[in-house]
């Protein structure tokens, strides 16, 4: 029965981390942060918490931070926080841009980027960028803290490697140094701006020629795909061969067997916007590696 109201459930706002994960380890507890996936999921009644265990007024959760080579985002990072740093814009500029472009004002106001990854949603933009980026989430419990590669963090459609009362903390990405560039293009759903297509390019050049690349696209499939064999045909390719690019955004399609097609665009043409967004991303993270 379609209803408006959620279940009843119990409502926590603890004041520290050891509390919140003292009660996310009871049995039906769920954790909330901007609430912009998990209320609409609980109205629904898809989602049926005994406990809401709200994160809102745990300090530092939301800090943002330099720690040697790597950017640290608390998890209570909203979207709107990431996009406006100053420290995340000067050291791994995809990432706040790709902040920008989450929703609309209202999501990116209270939508943090710990929810954002937790929730794990195909259409999703910071699984496919941090995926590509080889960012760490760092996940806490009671049997303490534990890093966890983005690439072994996203296990399936909105299913994540996290344990049950488990918190994602922070998540850690690699600073984007001289020499490497990084770019996210998506195809916005015209309604919500969530990703019918997303695709994540970061390359390093040296002496004129690609030395290394990685390539993520989500969407497509459950989780977001390295297309392994487009990232190794842009090793030794020149950033202004268009025709070369060209010829590596058709081998993306090699890494999304399992498309999903919905009502708003079916599998084969997410398989076409891939390879149209992998031009673009991997066109402007030249740009961006030589900038
Ligand atoms: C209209 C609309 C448009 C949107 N457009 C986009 C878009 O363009 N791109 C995009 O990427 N997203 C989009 N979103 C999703 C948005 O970014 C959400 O904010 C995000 O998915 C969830 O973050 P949240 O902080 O709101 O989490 P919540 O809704 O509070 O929680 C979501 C889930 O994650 C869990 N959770 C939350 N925080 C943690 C944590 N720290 N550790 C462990 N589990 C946690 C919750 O228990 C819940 O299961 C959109 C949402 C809406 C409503």
């Amino acid at each position: 029965m379609y209803t408006q109201r959620p279940a009843e459930f119990d409502y926590h706002r603890p004041t520290s981390l050891d509390e919140a994960i003292g009660l996310l380890a009871e049995d039906g507890a769920r954790a909330l942060a901007g609430g912009h996936s998990l209320l609409p999921l609980m109205k629904l009644r898809f989602a049926e918490p005994r406990t809401i265990v709200d994160l809102g007024r745990i300090p530092g959760l939301d800090a943002i931070e330099e720690d040697g080579d790597v950017l640290s985002i608390g998890a209570l990072a909203t979207h709107a926080a990431v996009a406006a740093s100053e420290l995340v814009r000067s050291r791994c500029r995809v990432l706040a841009t790709t902040a920008e472009g989450i929703g609309d004002r209202q999501v990116r106001n209270r939508g943090t980027i710990g929810g954002s990854l937790a929730h794990a949603d195909p259409g999703a933009d910071y699984p496919t960028v941090t995926k590509a980026l080889g960012a760490t989430i760092v996940a806490t419990g009671t049997g303490g803290e534990r890093e966890i590669a983005a690439d072994d963090f996203f296990t399936g459609v909105f299913t994540t490697s996290l344990e049950q009362g488990e918190l994602v903390t922070s998540v850690r990405v690699p600073v984007v140094g001289a020499g490497t560039g990084a770019a996210y293009e998506k195809h916005r759903n015209p309604a919500s701006g969530y990703a019918v297509v997303g695709v994540a390019a970061v390359v390093r050049v040296e002496g004129g020629k690609c030395s290394g690349a990685r390539l993520v696209v989500g969407g497509v499939t459950g989780t977001p795909e390295h297309a392994i064999a487009a990232a190794d045909a842009m090793i030794g390719i020149a950033p202004v061969d268009e025709a070369a690019i060209a010829a590596v955004a058709e081998k993306v399609p090699e890494a999304l067997g399992g498309a999903i097609g919905d009502t708003y665009a079916s599998a084969e043409y997410r398989v076409h916007l891939a390879q149209v967004r992998a031009r673009r991303a991997i066109t402007a993270a030249f740009d961006a590696a030589q900038g």
